[in-house]
């Protein structure tokens, strides 16, 4: 999403800080008459560039007054003008009495579904190429609770999976929430019993992790006063928002803005993704408690061979997962940590091989499993721990899958008769010709 105008934010903050055009721009990852645009409202920043600034900028106030970049930028409201408040007023007004009439063809269906999300995207200038908006009011019977949804098309395809900003209406016509949400069907697959929990960990590290929430938007806990799950699973998916009394409502500028500051934050949130699949993204809050392993989880994921680590029985039982972008591995993540940190972040191939410094300050390298960890059942003793995991980095990790067999002989040789020690020590004997059968690799 091009985020509206941040410019003068942006400027005033570097104004504020004495800093030079030139040193923010080499922040930013802009050049010079890059930044002098976006500064003066000439260029829209994209989420990359917001996510940066609000990176650099951690030292100023948690929650920014965003507020303003959009009364600049948009024709005021009208002081009268109550065109969009109305159709939620006939929603909240009148959808108490249709559940009673024929579901078919009923005229607030087509309101709810396509009316009111377009007149939405419409009245706060988004385009519909970025954005998936519709309604629902139930799939051949009246829903209990009528929804509006937006989903940015680049993260989310449904309301099912992912990050969705939502108008949700309660049941009684006496209001209605607007959520950053998430998606629930998918933590109901991948989680069974544990869905509602998981969920709550990733929208309580969520509303910690975003920076554009303003004031009004940070509305802890919705209820929407039913006992049903669908209820409770928009209840603990709930990120920020606010609630609207009909009784009460602001005026028609700041209902608009409301709605604009939220997808401010829904664009934050597509940046702190940063184009990794919503999955690994997911499994690094969940596993890591922080988005600076998404890559590695990311990487894991791809690995042909899935193993996930049964939570009942403990360490040693293993359920085979077929489908790797379906279910997640559930490793040890202590044990790799505890690798790469044993071997000082170089890779154990060749400690001259140059990475980058991570977020963490430390040299990039991934953990590889030298015995495969789908040759578990092979061991008495968890093969899932560091004396089986080696440093590599990202080249040499990728050679050892892709290489040619010459060279992963050569790779797999040094790295054997560097672990062959610990590796025994753990109860895990091995050959260097069983080693070579692990990875399909048949000796001339
Ligand atoms: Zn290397």
């Amino acid at each position: 999403m091009e985020i509206p105008n941040i410019g003068p934010i942006i400027k005033s903050y570097r104004d504020n800080h004495n800093i030079k055009q030139v040193d923010l721009a080499k922040q930013l990852d802009l050049n010079v008459p890059a930044l002098s645009k976006i500064e003066s409202g000439k260029q829209k920043a994209d989420s990359t560039v917001l996510i940066k600034f609000l990176n650099i900028s951690k030292e100023f106030n948690k929650v920014f007054d965003f507020t303003s970049i959009f009364s600049e930028q948009d024709e005021p409201v009208p002081k009268n003008k109550t065109e969009l408040l109305d159709m939620f007023f006939n929603v909240c007004e009148n959808y108490p009495n249709a559940v009673k009439e024929t579901f078919t063809k009923h005229k607030i269906g087509n309101v709810i579904r396509n009316e009111l999300p377009q007149k939405l995207l419409e009245s706060a200038n988004l385009s519909p190429e970025e954005y998936k908006a519709y309604g629902s009011v139930g799939k051949g019977a009246w829903a209990k609770i009528p929804w509006i949804s937006f989903m940015l098309r680049n993260i989310t395809e449904s309301t099912q999976k992912g990050f969705f900003v939502t108008y949700l209406f309660k049941n009684n016509g006496k209001g209605f929430y607007l959520s950053l949400n998430q998606g629930y069907v998918y933590y109901q697959e991948q989680f069974n019993s544990e869905a509602k929990e998981k969920m709550q960990e990733v929208t309580d590290y969520l509303k910690n992790e975003l920076r554009t929430i303003n004031l009004r938007l940070n509305l802890e806990e919705i209820d929407l006063e039913l006992d049903s799950p669908l209820a409770a699973s928009y209840e603990k998916g709930h990120i920020i928002g606010t609630y609207y009394d009909i009784s009460n409502m602001p005026d028609e500028e700041s209902f608009l803005n409301d709605f604009k500051m939220i997808m401010l934050a829904y664009s934050e949130l597509e940046g702190i993704m940063n184009g990794f699949a919503y999955e690994s993204f997911i499994e690094s809050i969940l596993n890591y408690k922080s988005l600076d392993h998404v890559a590695y989880v990311e990487q894991e994921m791809y690995q042909p061979d899935i193993i996930v680590q049964n939570k009942e029985t403990g360490d040693t039982n293993f359920i085979e997962v077929k489908s790797p972008k379906k279910a997640m591995p559930r490793r040890n993540v202590l044990a790799v940590r505890e690798a790469l940190k044993n071997a000082e972040y170089q890779c154990e191939f060749d400690p001259g091989h140059f990475t980058f410094i991570a977020n963490n300050g430390k040299p990039y390298v991934e953990g590889h499993h030298l015995i495969p960890i789908r040759e578990y059942n092979r061991f008495d003793n968890n093969i899932d721990n560091p004396s089986n995991i080696v440093a590599l980095c990202p080249n040499c990790h990728r050679a050892l899958e892709l290489g040619p067999k010459e060279l992963k002989e050569k790779m797999l040789r040094k790295l054997f008769y560097n672990k062959i020690e610990s590796l025994e020590q753990q109860g895990m004997e091995i050959t260097f010709s069983e080693l070579l059968e692990m990875y399909n690799i048949k000796r001339d």
